[in-house]
């Protein structure tokens, strides 16, 4: 069968992983000529570590990542503990695989390695795409075509074949993310123990943690503001967020102007997608579930997604190909849109019109997230995929 995924992000490279291991062949189409990921760090769940152990690619990940020891929830302004929530070799143990904090690029370049060479064909952006019974048929922006029998959309938050599968309807957020990492030579004061810090505010927040190499990687979440002409390079940037973060806790005054880099990201939101697949093409990963960042889910949903479905593309053929993409969109949509909507209570309580006194908002995410994270980090994607698929796929 011939299987061709548009984009080289943690989606489309966990699925050609994932397919080479069962013996499958595929193709990828990626925009980008060379593949330098944006910096920044990434927190992968014990959801996504076990699928990923379960690739191989415990070892590498464990190599370049760091493992924190709690996730401190913490006043805006003098840095008080208000919630630990301990991780580390305990949550390890709750949920059978760990807790990471890495570098993005680190990420894409574990999942690199993990596909065979020659998959990933770089430098062609997909404009359209045609679908028929037979077959799927992308062009590039250079007229080149491609021709197979299932397409996967795993293009990103921005997709260009979700788009091309139905119009969009998405709106901004009214919150702006920025990213950055400190190198390990200017890290002021670098605590002993590894640590996820968040501070939070009645309307942004705050977050840290340690990365490969005695790095750090930082990110804020505030209202956005009309782009001024400093928000195109890092000093700008580092400006910015030193008056959004005005009288907040010196410490993180302190690390943000040590930044080497600093990327800026306004927040749509949108609302559920309302079909993955039309047949012969599907979605995976934010192309699938472009969902707001409250969570850290984006990624660790994306690896789940590529594995679910690569589980039922293994026993497919061209013929059988859109009850499995079919059997794919069924097994993820649930929980995908329970993530999503978490994600929109929590950007509810960040705006200046939320309902409850600023002063209660602080304890929401460590709330939420505390009620939530059984279901969300215990979770084997991986079990329930082979369930379902050896139901769709049993004779009779
Ligand atoms: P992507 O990884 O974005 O990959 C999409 C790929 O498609 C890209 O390589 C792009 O170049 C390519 N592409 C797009 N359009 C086309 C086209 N038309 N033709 C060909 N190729 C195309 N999530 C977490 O879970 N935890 C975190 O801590 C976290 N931190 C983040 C930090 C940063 C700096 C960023 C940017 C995101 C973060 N996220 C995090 C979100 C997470 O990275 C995304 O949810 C995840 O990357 C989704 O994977 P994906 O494969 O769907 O999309």
């Amino acid at each position: 069968m011939r299987i061709v995924i548009v984009g080289a992000g943690i989606a489309g490279l966990t699925l050609a992983a994932a397919l080479a291991r069962a013996g499958r062949r595929c193709v990828i189409v990626e925009q980008a000529q060379d593949f330098s990921p944006v910096g920044s760090g990434i927190r992968l769940a014990p959801n996504a570590t076990r699928l990923l152990t379960a690739l191989g690619l415990g070892p590498a990940l464990t190599a370049a990542s760091s493992r924190p020891l709690r996730r401190d929830i913490l006043r805006w302004d003098d840095g008080r503990l208000l919630h630990s929530t301990p991780l580390g070799g305990e949550a390890e143990k709750r949920y059978g695989a760990p807790l990471l904090t890495l570098l993005r690029s680190d990420l894409h370049r574990i999942l690199l390695d993990a596909v065979p060479e020659g998959t990933v064909l770089p430098g062609r952006y997909i404009t359209d795409v045609l679908e028929n019974s037979d077959e799927v048929t992308l062009r590039c922006s250079d007229g080149r075509e491609f021709h197979g029998d299932v397409a996967v959309g795993a293009d990103g938050v921005h997709s260009s074949l979700r788009a091309l599968l139905r119009p969009e309807r998405h709106r901004s957020s009214g919150q702006a993310v920025y990213r950055g990492v400190v190198p390990a030579e200017r890290r002021l004061g670098a605590e002993a123990e590894p640590r996820i810090r968040i501070w939070v505010g009645a309307d942004r927040n705050f977050t840290d943690y340690p990365v490969s190499g005695g790095r750090l990687s930082f990110s804020a979440t505030l209202p956005s503001t009309p782009p001024g002409s400093g928000a195109w390079t890092t000093e700008g940037r580092i400006a910015a967020l030193g008056s959004a973060f005005t009288d907040w806790d010196p410490r993180l005054l302190e690390e943000v102007p040590e930044a080497d880099w600093v990327g800026l990201w306004e927040l749509s939101e949108h609302d559920p997608v309302p079909a993955w697949t039309t047949g012969r093409v599907v979605l995976v990963g934010d192309a699938a579930h472009p969902m707001l960042p409250y969570f850290a889910q984006g990624a660790d949903q994306a690896v789940e997604d590529a594995m679910v479905l690569a589980e039922f593309l293994r026993h497919a053929d061209a013929l059988s190909a859109g009850r499995a993409l079919a059997g794919y969109a069924e097994a993820r949509r649930e929980r995908t849109e329970r993530i999503h909507a978490l994600g929109r209570r929590a950007l509810r309580a960040f705006t200046p019109r939320a309902e409850g006194a600023p002063e209660d908002r602080p304890a929401l995410l460590g709330d939420l997230e505390r009620a939530e994270s059984e279901w969300i980090f215990g979770h084997d994607a991986g079990a329930d995929a082979a369930r379902r698929a050896r139901r769709l796929h049993r004779p009779g």
